[in-house]
């Protein structure tokens, strides 16, 4: 199965979608965890990137579309896979779609949150090296800031601060809700999920909907 997860920042798309690899045994591929990876490893990728990712603009869609082309051919992307955070542009999902065979994808999860909330959620979620995420208020770590998975010490995201999550947004509306008309003119089928509520309920709601 090949899924798309859509919807704004903040929304739980990667909380979510890592629930629905797993349970669907596919990668989670989220370009926004592996351009972190980059920065972190200081690649000549994650250098080029750093600063427009601090600022909450999107990284050139020759570097992103390269780097997530190069991750879906890998073996294990074979059977399916959920993509998080690409594409972020018509011209990545044309770029998406020259690149699939024939059968493209099979469908989007598209959750929504309102923007107040996105901001609150945002701006108090803290975040561990290897990629867990946490919330001061809706989901502390057992010790504060550190990480139950890997004890690692966790931190505020450069661009989890409330002024970068506002273009955050902005960026969003302009560039990425667009891809909904998109794929609805392509026929993808869009499963709209309300992403407030518990994680396990966001989470059941969106297993039922993707296997209707
Ligand atoms: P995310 O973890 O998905 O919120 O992404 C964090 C940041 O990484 C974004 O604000 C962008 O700067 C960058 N980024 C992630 N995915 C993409 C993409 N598909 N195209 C361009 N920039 C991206």
């Amino acid at each position: 199965m090949r899924l798309l997860f859509l919807g704004p920042p903040g929304a739980g798309k990667g909380t979510q979608a890592v629930g629905v690899a797993q349970s669907l045994n596919i990668p989670h591929i989220a370009t926004g965890n592996m351009l972190r990876e980059a920065v972190a490893a200081a690649t000549p990728l994650g250098l080029q990137a750093k600063a427009v990712m601090a600022a909450g603009d999107l990284v050139s869609d020759d570097l992103v579309i390269g780097m997530l082309m190069d991750r879906i051919a890998l073996p294990d992307a074979s059977n399916g896979f959920i993509l998080d955070g690409f594409p972020r542009n018509v011209a990545q999902a044309e770029a998406l779609a020259t690149t699939l065979d024939r059968e493209g994808l099979d469908a989007a999860v598209l959750i929504t949150v309102d923007d107040d909330e996105i901001v609150r959620r945002i701006s108090g979620r803290r975040t561990c090296p290897n990629q867990h995420v946490y919330h001061q208020d809706d989901n502390q770590p057992l010790v504060p800031d550190v990480c139950n998975i890997d004890g690692e010490t966790l931190y505020q995201r450069d661009d989890d601060q409330e002024d970068v999550v506002r273009n955050r947004l902005d960026v969003y509306r302009d560039q990425t809700e667009p891809l909904v008309a998109f794929y609805r003119s392509m026929d993808l089928p869009i499963h709209e999920v309300n992403g407030v509520g518990s994680m396990d309920e966001i989470q059941r709601a969106i297993l039922e909907t993707i296997s209707a």
